[in-house]
């Protein structure tokens, strides 16, 4: 598996979707470009986002607020105060670690241990073997398992603050050694903010201090009442906004998973108070509904319902997808109450209150929020896509098997000779289709079977070729990307085939 995932992060940069960037000073930690093909990529997950969200929910609107903003806006939201990461240095090999990571990862070798005894187990007694039986008997099982909820409680506990010294003394009580070195040398654990920050205006006192924000979300809860009012939306109502957050990640890996730079697709969907719960459930609903639709497997997706919920939640779960480490966080879903509304009342001294026609009275309302990284969406699209096939011919063909919807270029055209006007046939059909979906033309220096892997490998659904008939019966091979096929189809047809396949 951690094979295949490098494998996906280099075809992502030799087939020009990210890049590290500033590559050419050897990059920068955590920061990655999209290339030609990933910014296609990622603008038509943006949009299958907007439409789906915005464009077909009469109730729901759109919003672009700036990254700067107003310093008081993350006293008020907490993030000043507790939007921190626990960390702790080995001293040897001065490598810096999250605190909470080290002890979960820690934690996931208990699990893998007791994994690993039920397969042999399985593998032992075949179709006779009963799982639960053998959980609440085997030995080793049961040492570990009690050694994993002991831990789990523990670590939980830390977590409620979180207890610096607590964390530490579980890392010391378990023993945990640094990756590096391999040594238990550890400093104290303490507190790092996330937000990156800067001055603005010439002045560099403490006033012109501004954040770069960390979640899209608060210009949505400060601008809330201007939309409401001007866009006279009532209750329930949603407003939505994509853009880039930054956060000063301490264990930058895993790709663009975890990125300094990196861009949210949220909603905030105001509501009744009292009614919170059913719309926090609705939204669980429709968002998994919303990744489902996209056809990479239902059975990749799963929930994982927070116990422990920050301090402005009264419900939270994330859809986890399966990525090739693991099933991690694509989405979180959080019902965040009332809770910014009415800190931005408080620390503004604005009232930003909604007045109820219905009801005659003015209240603030309850919020629900999904938020989903564009860049974790892609990681997901690029893992489930990519694809190595062995070939009848014994050839290996890489294909990205991309949903149509989302690929960069949908359909690319080759004249199968530079000759007989074939070149002049291709671009006029680029420059009837190009209108309408993103189409390529592909010169005829290669040979055929090249300009089709070349398709292949970035996810091309469609491949036309232009042959020496084409101009006395103008008609064209298509080629389908999944299954190789090909047939013979009239040029006037092409647009409405490829048209109802990859429209979002
Ligand atoms: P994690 O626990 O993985 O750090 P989080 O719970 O802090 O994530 P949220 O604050 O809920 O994440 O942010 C909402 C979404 O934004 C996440 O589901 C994820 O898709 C995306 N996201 C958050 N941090 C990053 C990051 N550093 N790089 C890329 N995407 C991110």
């Amino acid at each position: 598996q951690e094979d295949v995932f490098k494998k996906i992060v280099s075809h992502c940069k030799e087939y020009g979707f990210v890049f590290p960037s500033s590559e050419i000073y050897d990059g920068l930690a955590a920061v990655y470009d999209y290339g030609q093909n990933g910014v296609e990529l990622k603008n038509n997950i943006k949009q299958y986002w907007w439409q789906s969200m915005v464009l077909l929910h009469e109730n729901i609107v759109g919003l672009d607020a700036a990254i700067f903003m107003h310093p008081t806006v993350w006293k008020a939201s907490g993030h000043v105060d507790a939007f921190n990461d626990p960390l702790i240095d080995n001293r040897d090999s001065k490598k810096r670690y999250r605190a909470d990571v080290l002890i979960e990862d820690h934690m996931a070798k208990y699990e893998e241990k007791i994994a690993k005894e039920i397969a042999k187990a399985k593998k032992r007694f075949g179709d006779s073997f009963d799982e639960a039986q053998f959980r609440a008997t085997n030995p080793r099982v049961l040492e570990n398992q009690k050694k994993f909820d002991d831990l789990h409680a523990r670590y939980t506990e830390a977590m409620q603050g979180p207890n610096l010294e607590m964390l530490k003394q579980i890392i010391e009580d378990e023993g945990i050694v640094c990756p590096i070195s391999g040594t238990k040398n550890w400093t104290d654990v303490r507190q790092f903010n996330l937000m990156f920050s800067t001055q603005m205006g010439a002045a560099s006192d403490a006033t012109s201090k501004v954040y770069l924000r960390p979640e899209t979300a608060q210009g949505i809860f400060v601008d809330y009442l201007s939309v409401q009012k001007t866009g006279r939306m009532k209750l329930p109502f949603g407003i939505c906004q994509i853009g880039k957050a930054f956060r000063n990640e301490v264990v930058a890996r895993q790709f663009v998973f975890r990125m300094r730079e990196f861009e949210q697709m949220e909603m905030q969907f105001f509501c009744q108070p009292g009614t919170e719960m059913k719309w926090f459930e609705y939204w669980k609903k429709v968002r998994l509904a919303w990744h489902e639709a996209l056809g990479m497997g239902n059975e990749n997706y799963r929930y994982h319902d927070h116990e422990k919920l920050a301090h402005y939640a009264n419900a939270a779960t994330d859809i986890e997808f399966k990525m090739p480490f693991g099933f991690k966080e694509v989405e979180g879903i959080h019902s965040r109450t009332n809770f910014d509304l009415s800190q931005h009342e408080k620390y503004s001294g604005r009232s930003i209150k909604y007045f109820d026609p219905e009801k005659n009275e003015s209240y603030v309302p309850y919020d629900v929020e999904t938020s989903i990284g564009v860049d974790r969406m892609f990681l997901s699209v690029m893992c489930h896509s990519y694809c190595e096939e062995k070939l009848e011919n014994g050839e290996t063909r890489v294909v990205l098997r991309l949903p149509e919807a989302l690929a960069p270029v949908k359909c690319a055209v080759f004249p199968l000779d530079k000759k007989y006007g074939l070149p002049e046939l291709a671009h006029e059909i680029v420059d009837e289709l190009k209108f309408h979906f993103n189409t390529h033309y592909g010169d005829p220096k290669d040979s055929i079977g090249k300009r089709y892997r070349r398709q292949d490998a970035i996810g091309t659904p469609f491949c036309i070729t232009v042959d020496h008939e084409t101009p006395n019966d103008h008609k064209v091979t298509l080629r389908y990307r999944d299954t190789m096929e090909q047939e013979r189809v009239a040029i006037s047809d092409l647009r409405s085939i490829i048209e109802e396949r990859v429209s979002i």
